[in-house]
């Protein structure tokens, strides 16, 4: 293998984005991550310009936070997880595409606002209300099932990739995506979230709700957590029909007191 690798990064700010070629010195267990925080350090490119360093957001550096999400050879994950070693060999090829995600505004460089995610868990409650006034002793107990369940749901790190493969998000459109929908799953299957199921289900309803999903699958073949979210929508979809239908019939909600 060759002692050195290219990084090309679409970079820029909207409006003036263009492709931009860094070589770099390959080295064992090199992450895309460690890659750009050579470039920060020497923003040299190949054309032997200074230039100011790509801008880029980490985190945990341990795919628990979701902020390294762009999109690596075409594929949306995490700089931290993506080795550069695995990424050339998958290819044959010198060349690593590095690229913002396309389905959220571009900050500058592979920044993106993910802000429509973090709404779109408000909109489906994605909490759980607790009275914390007074010391009501343990909750209710939680089956080891679903205690498993909820787990595996609970890693969603709202990292995007689903909504970047997902054909039913755009600018134009309003879907609230994957990710919230399977998060409503997680609240709802809680025992004292439950009471609050209707609140959640109702969002899921609206224009933009879970009938926009097109059933696809993009979505659970890149989620980077194997979150199994067509699942969770399939689960989400029952259980929003049942709440229509108690809407229709004016039946009341469980008393939450
Ligand atoms: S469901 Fe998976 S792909 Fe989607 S935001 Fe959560 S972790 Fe990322
Ligand atoms: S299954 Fe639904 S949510 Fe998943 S990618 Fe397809 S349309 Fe999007």
């Amino acid at each position: 293998m060759a002692d050195t690798f290219i990084l090309k990064i679409f970079r820029g700010s909207p409006g003036n984005q263009y492709w931009e070629e860094f070589e770099l010195a390959l080295r064992p267990f090199l992450n895309i991550t460690s890659a750009l925080m050579e470039i920060q350090k020497n923003p040299v490119n190949r054309k032997k310009e200074k230039v100011t360093p790509v801008a880029w957001e980490q985190g945990c550096l341990e795919e628990v936070c979701g902020s390294c999400s762009m999109l690596i050879n075409g594929r949306p994950r995490q700089g931290c997880t993506a080795l550069v070693e695995n990424l050339l060999k998958a290819t044959g090829g010198r060349t690593i595409t590095l690229a913002p995600m396309t389905k959220f505004p571009i900050v500058k460089d592979l920044v993106v606002d993910r802000a429509r995610m973090f709404q779109n868990l408000k909109k489906v409650r994605a909490w759980i209300d607790a009275d914390d006034s007074h010391d009501r002793g343990f909750g209710p107990k939680m089956s080891q099932a679903t205690q498993e369940m909820r787990y595996e749901l609970s890693t969603c790190m709202t990292c995007g990739c689903c909504l970047e493969a997902c054909p039913q998000v755009n600018a134009q459109s309003k879907f609230i995506g994957p990710a919230a929908i399977s998060q409503a799953r997680l609240f709802n299957a809680h025992p004292v979230g439950k009471l609050m199921a209707p609140a959640r289900l109702r969002p899921l309803m609206e224009e933009g709700g879970i009938s926009d999903c097109g059933n696809a699958q993009n979505c659970v073949e890149v989620c980077p957590k194997q979150i199994p979210l067509t699942e969770s929508i399939a689960i989400m979809g029952r259980e929003v029909s049942k709440q229509a239908l108690k809407d229709w019939m004016s039946l009341p909600d469980a008393d939450p007191s």
